[in-house]
């Protein structure tokens, strides 16, 4: 059975006070249930403290994104070995900032998942349309493409559990959310290209201004499986909301 996931991603926010009341609110309150789970993808600089808050909680926690080379010569990089020492689980790859403002390519995120997996560690491979794509009607096309890319880095067969997300450019951080039956025919599309892979039992979350107020209707589709909440995910009660629902 496929796991339910629900991933915050603070994005390049926080401090050392508001991080401990938000960790401290959500090792409190979040019970796991059989085959659910949540976890907080947190800057850096942070990833000591989130782990002396959550050690022992059922939340687990990660990082925004990872080098695919384990040491050397790359200034200003972070290495998934580096992570696993803080005790991540997950660690994002080719979220879409990454890729429109830092240059992240389709087989770049394909490395980092790799790299993140041999260390043991759960990548979140993200793919995502912006609207000019999906105005031209190449969604499905630019979605599968970069799929593909993350397919090919982990061939013949990915080596250990990943997790994908599914995040429209134009609805992150926007306000404007994919109607939950436009976000449901992405991911039959992508859960489509995974099963003629051979590949069975990853999570597929839906990414994009989810609040409490839309996620069940996002979670009730077939082929949603939790989400990846960036807004939302720095507000305690709004983000155990979603991941209730
Ligand atoms: C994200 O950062 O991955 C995201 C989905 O952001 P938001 O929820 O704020 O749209």
């Amino acid at each position: 059975m496929r796991k339910r996931l629900v991933v915050g991603n603070w994005k390049m926010n926080g401090g050392l006070a508001a991080n401990a009341a938000l960790l401290a609110a959500l090792a409190g309150n979040w019970k796991q249930a059989p085959g659910r789970e949540i976890a907080v993808c947190v800057p850096y600089p942070y990833l000591a403290q989130t782990q002396s808050a959550l050690r022992g909680s059922e939340v687990s926690w990660g990082a925004q994104d990872v080098s695919e080379h384990a040491s050397g010569a790359f200034t200003g990089e972070v290495s998934a070995p580096m992570l696993a020492e803080f005790g991540c689980r997950y660690v994002l790859a080719g979220h879409s900032e990454r890729r429109q403002h830092y240059g992240d390519t389709d087989a770049g995120v394909g490395a980092k998942a790799v790299a993140a997996m041999r260390a043991g560690l759960i990548p979140v491979a993200c793919v995502g349309e912006t609207l000019a794509e999906r105005d031209g009607g190449m969604t499905a096309a630019v979605v599968l493409r970069q799929l593909d890319a993350v397919l090919a880095a982990l061939a013949p067969q990915p080596a250990a559990p990943w997790v994908l997300a599914y995040e429209p450019v134009w609805a992150i951080g926007t306000g404007r959310t994919a109607a939950p039956a436009e976000a449901q025919e992405v991911h039959a599309t992508l859960r489509a290209r995974l099963a003629a892979a051979g590949i069975k039992d990853v999570p597929l979350l839906y990414g994009g201004s989810v609040k409490a107020g839309n996620a069940a209707a996002l979670f009730a589709m077939a082929d949603i499986d939790g989400g990846l909440i960036g807004g939302a995910s720095l507000d305690a009660t709004e983000f155990l909301a979603i991941a209730a629902a």
